[in-house]
């Protein structure tokens, strides 16, 4: 029968830990990795009246400021 020491059935508890620890670490780290973010299509859009600068969330004729209100043409600048 093999004797298990104090110190040794301490190193395998630590051995355990520490690999559940690291596999836990690579899966959540190459999971991360695999996400692809896409972002959305905004625009940048300056107003007419006011020249306020604002970001509108896809191409429209008609495009709302938000800090006067008024409608402004298409004259949305591309990224
Ligand atoms: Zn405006």
């Amino acid at each position: 029968m093999i004797e298990l020491t104090f110190n040794t059935v301490f190193i395998l508890y630590l051995a355990v830990t520490l690999t559940i620890v690291l596999s836990v670490w690579i899966y959540s780290h190459y999971r991360t990795r695999r996400r692809v973010f896409t972002a959305p299509e905004k625009v940048l859009c300056v107003c007419e009246y006011c020249l306020f600068a604002y970001v509108e969330q896809s191409i429209k004729k008609l495009n709302r400021c938000p800090k006067c209100g008024l409608y402004n043409k298409e004259n949305s600048f591309k990224k």
